[in-house]
């Protein structure tokens, strides 16, 4: 998340040079390193908009600090300006290659140095909104599909070097297009959001993630292996909705059927559990909806997730 200061951080070993840029930039929310280890504990630690760095440090000089930001997912796009002394314009073509964003003279000019730093932080924010936008659904406003099979992409590799397992879920509502034909395409969408907005609220945690995956379907990718679990707040969620259907066979609210797969790497590939996901689904829905069917790849269980009935209405007898 992006706070609505800009927060700029500051790396030169002079204090008076800190002074001097941290005064041209006032307003900004500012933090300062005056070495280059501090620097880079900083910047993983903290989501900054830009980063002003002194070429010439002991130790760690700029060159070496920015190849650092550059290799480190967290703080690869993060944009570099150098503040150097050096005219020399093979360090300033050095600069450029390791992916600085520019370059500014020492000693400073105040105007010039604002109005580069908020040219990059206009940039920086406009790309950010990019992506924001091109991993979400339109409709929905949760991670759409690209989004979620970079997802597990990542998850993946990570599962593979902690051998965690996974839990992976697809989900389709019962009955949609039964839906969309008697109550609309406009309360379609709605129901779809408020879906939608059930599974982002109860699927929020950590790297948990709930993506619209198409249609009326919906994916889950959850770190652990309590996918019965996650099956049945899945299932119990949207029952919870009690949004009204009057044309589906399956349950006067609208439901889901859902197809669930706990695995981990060493055992299959993310195509081949999405597609065993795919095909639990389908089990799910022939087996009436409003149902999960899951397959527990690491201890060998298979079960199914019903709704728990309603509790019976107690009638007390004089
Ligand atoms: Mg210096």
């Amino acid at each position: 998340m992006t706070s609505a200061r800009p927060q700029i951080l500051i790396v030169d070993d002079e204090p008076a040079n800190v002074q001097v840029v941290a005064e041209a930039l006032a307003g900004f929310d500012l933090y300062f390193a005056t070495n280059g280890a501090r620097a880079l504990q900083m910047a993983v630690s903290q989501p900054f908009d830009l980063i002003l760095l002194d070429v010439v440090m002991p130790n760690m000089d700029g060159f070496e600090v920015l190849r650092w930001l550059k290799s480190e997912a967290k703080t690869q796009h993060i944009p570099v300006i150098f503040i150097t002394a050096m005219t020399d314009v093979n360090d300033e073509a050095r600069g450029f290659d390791l992916g600085a964003v520019d370059y500014i003279v020492k000693p400073i000019s105040p105007p010039i140095t604002r109005a580069r730093v908020r040219t990059h932080i206009e940039i920086k924010r406009q790309r950010d909104l990019l992506e924001q936008h091109a991993a979400m659904d339109g409709l929905t406003k949760i991670a759409n599909r690209r989004r979620f099979d970079e997802s597990l992409a990542r998850a993946w590799r990570a599962a593979q070097r902690s051998a965690e397992p996974l839990t992976l879920m697809l989900i389709d509502v019962d009955y949609f297009k039964r839906y969309n034909d008697y109550y609309g395409h406009s309360p379609g969408d709605e129901c779809l959001r408020r879906i939608a907005h059930a599974l982002e609220h109860a699927f929020s945690r950590g790297d948990d993630l709930a993506a619209r995956y198409g249609g009326e379907e919906f994916a889950l990718l959850i770190a652990g292996d309590q996918g019965e679990t996650a099956a049945r707040r899945v299932i119990d969620a949207i029952a919870d909705l009690e949004i009204p259907h009057a044309r589906s066979d399956a349950s006067v609210f609208v439901s889901v059927s859902l197809g669930a797969v706990v695995t981990r790497p060493d055992l299959t590939q993310p195509d081949t559990a999405l597609s065993a996901a795919d095909r639990l689904l389908y089990a799910a829905k022939e087996a009436g909806r409003d149902q999960g069917h899951l397959d527990d790849q690491i201890s060998g269980r298979r079960v199914v997730i019903r709704r728990e009935p309603e509790n019976p209405t107690v009638v007390s007898l004089p």
